[in-house]
């Protein structure tokens, strides 16, 4: 079709210009490093898709320098200018959302499908917080006679925006246009993995407008980038998107270290891990119920923080569901992500698929293998790990417990629904869940009792939808807030009354 005629041209123009380079860009400034980051095809390792600069601890200093050089005019620019840059960033995205999705294809083995699901999803953050931003502004007064109350939201300062490589533009873009559209200044730390993309958003933004030193690139390792913009004493805020373990590695290094900060205690909106479940009750439809979980657990070969890794399915169910999970799961295609009918690509990198291979054996040990795809074929040229399932499990195994990211899930039989739900609720996350039932009464208990950020009834899995189902989970998972949603920028500001004494003298 004329589609997929399209995909593939935008495909062959970004593979003949693979290998560009991008410099850190702090304060508008082009800089070069010594280090540098090299990315390559997870499908085919040996393509090198580009290379960045590497910032030392230094320069992060020197990148929270600039941002803090530019902070008065940016907040001072108002709403409305700051959202015409972040409309002209999404217009420029949405001209090349072919180019961008092909990028991502390459550097991040995902599929055509997600790829673009991706870019759409970066073009509608920073469009929602544009214009969340302006209704922001709107001072509200409560009088009363001689007495005029303005309320007002102030920008928090410089912040560090550190971002994962699962959804490479949506949560970068979204976490750091969040950022700029309320007044504050950016040093923004792309995922070591996914740096390319990171660098042509940069990119993006310079041609929409936006002045030098409002986003600082810094692309670098996270024990030396991150962590020097998680200490800085000028840092204000902090968003981070990413695993458990640095997610509370930053919490603390924050909180360490704002006593000894020029603005504050620093505030860090964390957003983490998963080990999502989706519970098949008795009187489900299996087809969707078999769909539902197919699509949740191995889109994007499982690495997404919103998975479902655990399907938990009452025991009246549970033989005819696995024998039609395997049989679904069969037929995903899996190949290279270029391919138009790959379904299932590789993972990020092969210490991602090692680590996945070693839970793999875990899993051999903790459950019955009903599905383990063989991919040795493919593992010569990328790093591809095929879809694993494993049946009777117990709720504590580690496969039950651990988030893997990756194409494994873990079955698990339940007696009834309350157990199910208790089963679902033992883990330390909270972030997504699902059940498939056609009894109103149980889709009730799980809407009052099943502890995640975004619940699906009787539907698949999704990510955020701006707007729409803002996203983020409680517990491990993350500290309550809502990407692409209302609450989003009040994070990000600090609301200050103004009261003025109004009773006219002489
Ligand atoms: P990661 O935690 O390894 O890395 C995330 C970022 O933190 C990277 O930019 C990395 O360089 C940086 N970093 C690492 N160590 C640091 C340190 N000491 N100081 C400062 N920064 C540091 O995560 P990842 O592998 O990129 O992403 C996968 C994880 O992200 C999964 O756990 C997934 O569930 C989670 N995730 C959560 C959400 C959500 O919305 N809750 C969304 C996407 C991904």
């Amino acid at each position: 079709s004329h589609q997929r005629a399209a995909m593939l041209d935008a495909l062959t123009s970004v593979r003949e210009k693979l290998g560009r380079h991008f410099p850190l860009v702090i304060g508008g400034r082009k800089l070069d490093t010594q280090e540098r980051i090299t990315s390559t095809d997870p499908s085919l390792r040996t393509r090198i898709v580009g290379t960045t600069a590497s910032a030392s601890a230094e320069q992060a200093r020197e990148a929270v320098a600039a941002a803090v050089q530019a902070m008065d005019a940016w907040h001072t620019s108002g709403a409305e200018s700051r959202a015409k840059v972040l409309r002209k960033a999404a217009e420029i995205m949405r001209s090349r959302l072919m180019e961008l999705s092909a990028i991502e294809v390459y550097e991040c083995g995902k599929t055509w499908r997600e790829a673009t699901a991706d870019v759409d999803e970066a073009i509608d953050f920073l469009e929602f917080y544009a214009t969340g931003a302006i209704k922001l502004q709107r001072t509200r007064g409560a009088d009363v006679p001689g007495e005029e109350n303005r309320f007002e939201y102030l920008p928090r300062g410089v912040t560090a925006v550190i971002a994962p490589w699962n959804f490479p533009l949506a949560i970068l873009c979204g976490m750091t246009s969040a950022a700029i559209a309320v007044g504050n200044t950016v040093v923004m730390k792309p995922a070591e993995q996914s740096s390319i993309i990171a660098g042509v958003f940069m990119e993006i933004l310079e041609q929409a407008g936006l002045p030098a030193g409002v986003v600082n690139f810094l692309p670098g390792l996270g024990e030396v980038a991150g962590a020097a913009l998680v200490e800085h004493p000028d840092v204000a805020a902090i968003i981070f998107t990413g695993s458990r373990e640095v997610g509370l590695a930053i919490n603390a290094r924050a909180a360490e270290t704002s006593r000894k900060s020029r603005v504050g205690v620093k505030r860090v909106i964390a957003e983490m891990g998963g080990k999502n479940a989706i519970i098949v009750d008795s009187d489900a439809d299996l087809d969707e119920a078999v769909a539902g979980i197919v699509h949740s657990a191995f889109g994007f070969q499982g690495q997404k923080c919103s998975a479902c890794s655990r399907a938990i399915v009452l025991s009246s169910v549970y033989d005819q569901l696995l024998a039609r999970l395997v049989e679904a799961t069969r037929s995903l295609p899996i190949g290279p992500s270029e391919e138009p009918s790959t379904a299932i690509g590789p993972v990020i990198d092969d210490e991602s698929r090692e680590r996945i291979e070693r839970y793999i054996e875990i899993g051999k040990t903790e459950g019955r293998t009903l599905l383990a795809t063989d991919v040795s074929q493919l593992v010569e040229r990328g790093a591809f790990v095929g879809p694993h399932i494993f049946a009777d499990v117990s709720p504590q195994a580690r496969i039950a417990q651990e988030e893997i990211f990756g194409p494994v899930l873990a079955v698990i039989r339940a007696a009834d629904l309350s157990e199910a739900i208790q089963i679902a609720n033992s883990t330390d996350y909270a972030l997504t869940g699902g059940i498939f039932s056609r009894s109103p009464h149980s889709l009730e208990r799980a809407r009052r009792e099943m502890q995640v950020g975004n619940l699906y009834l009787n539907r698949a899995i999704t990510g955020a939808m701006v707007g729409r189902q803002p996203f983020g989970g409680y517990k491990m998972s993350g500290i309550g807030s809502k990407a692409g949603g209302e609450e989003y920028l009040l994070q990000l500001v600090v609301p200050r009354t103004v009261t003025e004494h109004t009773v006219r003298r002489g």
